[in-house]
């Protein structure tokens, strides 16, 4: 096996065995632009490394090699004397990482050749910065020794000097600060700075491949799902020099504006500047415009070197140059991150440049941006004091008092105050008060901690590990940098898309983009908003693509016509339990107190008129289009008082002598029905059965509304659908019963109905014996919520809250499997649904309800497994119906 390549031979498709760094690099080389020569070692040499835990054995002779010819071809040897070749030694996986090593630059210089160097290039100031850099990054990123303490010594050299920056200090003031160092090294890693050339390039590739495996590399892995055994690549590569003088400096760039996609000149310089000084913000950088006056040759260059990038790479580049003695080189580019709203635009604009075409347009955005774009924001012309900077861990923009404790945020909210809840961090007691707050904002934690995870959970807005505010929960206040304080009842506000926090009330704007699918902006009227008019075109191309249609959960007539302008497809999911609901509750009460036949039919037949006007508002909001209608799901005793409140009352009304028979028997029944796990107690179909005439009610509610709007004028098609089905006995013993009431309606009515008759597949032993279920079901549609819930038997009501956070954060999920489909095993089961249904019955519709049917990943699996549709709450639909279109190109 082959471990070093020279930039010649790779290309940017090699990123997995060159890191994108190195595929990059070598890229670039080829593309003919000036990229100073170097070597890349691969990822496979580290794998090797991090296996046994020596590098391979033909890896020193390779490295030798090519270096040889590096040398030979710079005339030059690592480290020579009196005209030293310096490289840097960089890091580059195939994803770049937080937590990985920092780049070494000016590998080679020692006690004498940082002599010669300074000879050579004439500058003895410039040598001995770049030793004294050399010694610093050495120290810290190979050695281990705390950067602090050649910061603070530098600072202390400039202090001395009187001068504000590192450029003031001459020659001398550098060999003292050299000394210094060295100094630091000694007593920080036991050893001295090491003067062979070669032995400080080696350290530094062996530093590379260990910092695979720092704690921090590894939790960022976890956390983004990226496999831990990929390894990374090390670039070697030869220095070029932006600290010579004022005609020499380092820049980023991007070839077009990678917050609005618009092209233009975007970047920074730094004149007498090496590597990270640009972003370390050591001095003020100037845009990248005034280069054209600093150095208007390699502006010029510049300029077209990016517009060659882009056309190769067909998207925006971001890049990293550096300028010797008004000489440019090319140090790094890659694909550039933008916002969301620039991702559209930047596929619009490249597919009109004719650089891609529509399918791959698609593939340039994602679900995850468009649900972004949809959140209400704070309005940007508007004055707001930022108080302080965390993690974006939900988005939204959430403005409210600032609460310290779930308590207060509890009755705060019940006052109708809005309320941030602010914690140092949360854990499962502040559940109550985080379900009662605009927002959450915590001092501690990451992208999955507690109180992120449960906020993402809820859809609630979140920003958290916002370590700058000093929260003090027994005070009630919390102080921001500054000194300000923010005490009870203050009004902030939280920005859960940049992770930014305001005092007082920032005003918000609702997006344009949902105005867009509202229908209330025109995206082809002239003065259109650039974004609406991409995601428009997008998701055109989108709708032009998908194969699966995309319905909505929707429950009442104004949820179906927002659902409908979103793009739905019909209703996959309406639930009739909140029809049972409110001042509905007292029918329900006596449906299940009936003592006799009689009783229990007049609480029906009251029932039945209000379910039908449901339906038929329903039926007539999606007409045209197919409305799954599921019966009666939830255990009885939701409907019903609570056990502990009703027993205090009968006994208070006892004692005072009323009476209380009516109250008893209520109480009787009650705790009859008191289950331990509710979840899986008399719900669902089971309801149905044991509860006689409970399904036919809503049965002929559904046939009648549909009877109705049949004799209106309209197009009702209906489904309806029986939950929690285990078995197919229990489907065809309530399908019968049904069939013969929409015969009678239909014989009443004089009208064919169509209406179809199917189940949930949301019980393992549903999806295994769908074949049999098939029998008697026209469609199925896979209630993964449930079906989540009861493979891995957990309930995600106690468990998300619980314990979720901690198996996140040791790696056990990736993504908490409501949110996204766990494809092995809840998928397999759909998977196994898919097939054993379509077996009995060919054209059996198959779809899925539940949130898993608006989430990204999971619209990709549900495409692959062969669904009919995807069923989603009305605001997720416009990403369904992306995430369907991008899986079918
Ligand atoms: P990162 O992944 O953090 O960007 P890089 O390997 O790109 O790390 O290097 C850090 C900085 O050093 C960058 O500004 C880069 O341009 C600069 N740099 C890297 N190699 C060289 C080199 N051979 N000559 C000059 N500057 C370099
Ligand atoms: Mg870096
Ligand atoms: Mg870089």
């Amino acid at each position: 096996m082959k471990f070093v390549y020279d930039f010649t031979e790779g290309n940017k498709d090699l990123k997995d065995l060159l890191g994108g760094k190195g595929a990059n690099l070598a890229e670039m080389t080829n593309l003919g632009l000036p990229v100073p020569p170097g070597f890349t070692i691969t990822t496979e040499a580290c794998k090797v490394y991090l296996e046994s835990g020596r590098e391979p054995v033909a890896l020193r002779d390779e490295v030798s090699a090519h270096l040889d010819t590096l040398e030979r071809g710079m005339g030059k040897k690592l480290g020579q004397a009196d005209n030293p070749l310096l490289v840097s030694v960089r890091s580059g996986a195939k994803f770049s990482m937080p937590g990985m090593m920092d780049t070494v630059l000016n590998i080679g210089l020692s006690d004498s050749s940082v002599e010669g160097l300074a000879r050579q290039a004439g500058n003895e100031r410039f040598a001995w910065d770049s030793y004294r850099r050399l010694i610093q990054m050495f120290g810290k990123t190979v050695l281990g020794v705390e950067g602090d303490l050649f910061e603070d010594a530098l600072d202390e050299a400039k202090e001395a000097k009187g001068v504000a920056v590192d450029t003031a200090l001459d020659a001398d003031d550098l060999k003292r600060l050299v000394a210094r160092f060295k100094e630091i090294v000694r007593t920080e890693a036991g050893r001295d700075f090491p003067q062979d050339p070669r032995e400080q390039m080696d350290l530094a590739i062996k530093a590379v491949f260990d910092s695979w495996n720092t704690d921090r590399a590894k939790l960022y892995r976890r956390q983004e799902r990226i496999p831990g055994d990929l390894g990374t690549a090390v670039n070697v590569c030869s220095m070029v020099f932006g600290n010579l003088g004022d005609d020499s400096g380092t820049g980023v760039a991007f070839t077009r504006d990678p917050a609005s996609g618009h092209q233009g000149v975007y970047g920074d310089y730094l004149q007498n500047a090496q590597g990270e000084d640009v972003v370390a913000g050591i001095r003020n950088t100037v845009p990248l415009a005034e280069l054209e006056s600093i150095d208007k040759t390699s502006y010029d260059q510049l300029m077209d070197i990016m517009e060659t990038l882009e056309n190769h790479y067909r998207d925006l580049c971001d890049i990293e140059f550096t300028i010797e003695r008004g000489k440019l080189w090319m140090l790094q580019t890659r694909v550039g991150k933008r916002t969301a709203g620039a991702a559209f635009r930047i596929a619009t604009q490249l597919v009109d440049q004719g650089l891609i075409d529509e399918a791959e347009a698609l593939q340039r955005v994602t679900g995850a941006q468009l649900a972004q774009l949809m959140f209400p924001r704070f309005d940007t012309d508007a004055k707001a004091e930022q108080a302080g900077k965390g993690i974006a861990a939900s988005p939204g923009a959430a403005v409210g008092r600032a609460v310290f404790s779930s308590k207060a945020a509890v009755e705060w909210a019940a006052r109708g105050e809005k309320v941030i809840l602010v914690r140092r961090e949360t854990n499962p007691d502040d559940l109550d008060g985080m379900i009662a707050a605009e927002g959450i904002l915590t001092s501690r934690g990451g992208k999955t901690s507690h109180a992120a995870v449960v906020a993402r959970g809820m859809g609630k807005t979140c920003v958290c590990g916002a370590e700058e505010l000093e929260v003090d929960v027994k005070a009630r206040k919390m102080t921001v940098p500054g000194g300000g304080v923010v005490a009870e009842g203050d009004v902030i506000s939280i920005d859960g898309s940049s992770g930014k926090v305001y005092l007082g009330e920032v005003p918000v704007v609702p997006s344009p983009v949902v105005e867009y699918f509202e229908g209330k902006a025109d995206p082809a009227a002239a003065d259109a908003d650039e974004l609406v008019k991409a995601v428009d075109r997008i998701m055109t191309f989108a709708d032009g693509e998908r194969r699966l249609k995309v319905r909505a959960n929707a429950d009442n007539a104004e949820d179906a016509a927002r659902a409908r302008r979103f793009g739905a497809q019909g209703i996959g999911l309406c639930r009739t339990e909140h029809m049972f609901l409110g001042d509905r509750r007292e029918l329900v009460e006596r449906l299940i107190l009936a003592e006799d036949k009689q009783e229990q039919e007049d609480a029906l037949a009251q029932l039945l008129p209000l379910q039908k006007v449901d339906f038929v508002e329903l039926f007539e909001a999606m007409d045209g289009l197919p409305v799954t209608v599921r019966l009666i799901d939830p255990p009885l005793h939701e409907f019903l008082p609570d056990l502990t409140e009703l027993s205090v009352k009968v006994a208070v009304a006892e004692a005072k002598g009323e009476d209380v028979s009516d109250s008893q028997r209520l109480l009787h029944c009650v705790q009859r029905l008191h289950e331990q796990n509710p979840m899986l107690g008399l719900r669902g179909v089971r309801l149905g059965l044991v509860i006689p005439g409970l399904f036919i009610m809503q049965v002929r509610a559904i046939a009648e509304a549909a009877a109705e709007r049949r004799a209106a004028g309209g197009d009702p098609r209906a489904e309806i659908m029986i939950p929690l089905v285990g078995t197919v006995q229990e489907l065809e013993i309530v399908r019968e019963e049904a069939e013969q009431v929409i015969r009678e309606v239909q014989e009443t009515s004089g009208a064919e109905l169509g209406i179809t008759i199917g189940t949930m597949i949301e019980l393992p032993r549903a999806a295994v014996t769908a074949g049999q279920i098939a029998e008697a079901a026209e469609f199925f549609s896979f209630g993964t919520n449930d079906l989540t819930q009861t493979t891995w038997g957990f309930s995600r009501d106690d468990v998300e809250a619980s314990f979720f956070s901690q198996y996140l954060e040791k790696g056990i999920f990736g993504v908490s499997p409501f949110e996204t489909i766990d494809r092995d095993g809840v998928g397999e089961l759909v998977r196994l649904g898919v097939e054993r249904g379509r077996a009995t019955r060919p054209d059996i519709k198959l779809g899925v309800c539940g949130e898993h049917g608006g989430d990204p990943d999971s619209v990709h699996f549900f495409h692959e497994v062969g669904l009919d549709y995807v069923s989603c709450s009305p605001f997720r639909i416009p990403v369904a119906r992306l995430e369907a279109g991008r899986a079918a190109t």
